[in-house]
């Protein structure tokens, strides 16, 4: 980026609840169904009908409130946002305006050189979802109104962040409080947490916000990087070339890795926001509030905290493994069964994770049962197995599920520790190779390396590392 600019971004993201149901009927918000099978009149918007809140969305949207630091207003109000669509069959969708449930909260990012910065946030409100359009199967465009009503909550950022690195962070940020309160399986790919970016730049040290776009359609941490440093660029070049920035709405095109314009100011919506008559004003009293609060559960930087103090962990191991609740939770599943908390630590951290991100699978769908993990790790420990095979093992337990003692037990690979089985390998390595034994006692040190590979290729890498290594030392120094 010019050094002379600096980039002001606000996002608004939107997270969807995990409520079993809607949130003003009692439809499924199962992801997936046949087309329009999870609907009902509220859903299809006929005249006549009354909506219902669904007091979950109340209570996961109030917990993402006090995580953020938020004010929960005791009093909020369902408003109509009016606009025609063709997959918004009410021709309004029932949203917050000026009466959100969360205000003024903040959440801290890493903001380089170990600093930390708050973001703060503006608001968090409940809002409907529409349907979805769908315009590549044929002619005619289908419409599906499965999501119509599903529940989302909106978190619209103050414009704090001056960077698509920081932008980042605020993303993980919230999709790693969603997940650990377990209101969002912030799914990106199923659109489950998406994100809308405001940018503008403006010259240092000026004060005055520039004219701002919104890109929209951002469904990975990567999008959201890549499209916020196209558009900062884009705009740095127009301001350069002595011209100004339009107001606009934009599609970040992923294929092309550009954002196109969608809408105008000029085409902007005036939604005529109204309070909507038939929902009564939402009022988390202090008992309720108090009553939600008690619920919250460990959030990251507590379990950071107590895997330091209860596992001995470095702070580095503890925010690696509490940086996703899946793999935390996996590790802790481990060491319900080994006591050996480093190396399960490693483990996680180092086969499990590269296994994720080469099959770019979660962790959720991790072939290898934790219990299973823990038990090889057992192994290891009391010296049935050396570290290598384990891997070996491990290579296998991803491929079949198979637990390590039945893999151990099938293959023979339990380790040799009878000493005296070992003394006689080591004595026929030397006898086969007595130049190298002279090398070796004429102060060739490094020919030591090349028994041990003898011997383990005798043993088929089955031998005790650590016997092989002292009985070695002890039969080349009776030959000096
Ligand atoms: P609107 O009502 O038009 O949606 P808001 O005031 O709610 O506008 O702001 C929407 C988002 O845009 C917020 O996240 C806010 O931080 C951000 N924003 C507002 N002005 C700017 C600006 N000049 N540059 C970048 N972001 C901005
Ligand atoms: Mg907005
Ligand atoms: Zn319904």
């Amino acid at each position: 980026m010019d050094s002379n600019y600096e980039a002001v971004i606000g996002l608004e993201v939107h997270a969807q609840l995990s409520t079993k149901t809607k949130i003003f009927c009692g439809c499924s918000t199962e992801f997936g169904e046949l087309p329009n099978s999870n609907i009902c009149p509220v859903c299809l918007g006929h005249p006549g009908v009354l909506p219902v809140l669904n007091r979950n969305v109340v209570e996961y949207t109030v917990l993402m409130g006090l995580a953020t630091n938020c004010r929960i207003n005791a009093g909020s109000i369902f408003a109509r946002k009016n606009y025609f669509y063709p997959d918004l069959p009410k021709g309004y969708q029932i949203s917050q305006f000026d009466k959100p449930v969360c205000e003024f909260g903040f959440v801290e990012v890493e903001a380089g050189n170990k600093m930390k910065k708050k973001i703060h946030i503006k608001r968090i409100h409940m809002e409907e979802d529409a349907g979805k359009s769908i315009h590549d199967q044929g002619e005619a465009t289908l419409i599906d109104l499965n999501r119509t009503g599903v529940p989302l909550m909106e978190i619209v950022s103050e414009p704090d962040i001056s960077s698509a690195q920081e932008a980042y962070q605020y993303m993980h940020k919230l999709h790693q409080l969603v997940t650990y309160l377990g209101i969002c399986d912030g799914n990106m790919e199923q659109g489950s947490l998406r994100c809308d970016a405001n940018i503008s730049v403006r010259k240092k040290g000026c004060m005055e916000l520039g004219t701002r776009t919104e890109v929209k359609n951002m469904n990975s941490f990567r999008n959201v990087e890549r499209a916020i440093n196209y558009e900062i660029e884009r705009q740095i070049d127009i301001l350069e070339d002595g011209g100004q920035i339009v107001q606009e709405t934009l599609l970040w095109n992923i294929d092309q890795g550009k954002a196109v314009p969608m809408r105008g100011k000029e085409e902007a919506h005036d939604y005529r926001y109204f309070p909507d008559p038939d929902l009564m004003p939402v009022i988390v009293g202090d008992d309720w509030k108090d009553e939600i609060r008690i619920s919250m559960p460990e959030l990251p930087d507590k379990k950071k905290q107590r895997f330091i103090d209860e596992y001995n962990l470095s702070l580095y191991d503890a925010e690696v493994l509490t940086s996703n609740k899946g793999i935390a939770d996996y590790f802790e599943e481990v060491v319900k069964i080994t006591d050996q908390f480093k190396v399960a630590s490693n483990w996680v951290m180092g086969d499990v994770s590269a296994y994720l991100n080469e099959s770019k699978i979660s962790i959720n769908e991790f072939p290898v049962a934790p219990m299973d993990l823990g038990k090889l790790i057992t192994l290891i420990h009391k010296n049935v197995i050396s570290g290598k095979i384990a891997k070996e093992v491990f290579a296998d337990m991803l491929v079949n599920g198979k637990n390590p003692e039945l893999i151990i037990k099938e293959k023979n690979l339990v380790q040799i520790t009878d000493t005296s089985e070992i003394e006689k390998i080591v004595e026929s390595v030397l006898d086969k190779n007595s130049s190298q034994v002279e090398q070796y006692l004429s102060g060739k040190e490094k020919v030591f390396g090349f028994f041990i590979g003898q011997i383990m290729r005798e043993t088929k890498g089955k031998a005790n590392p650590k016997i092989v290594n002292e009985i070695l030392k002890e039969k080349l120094n009776q030959r000096k």
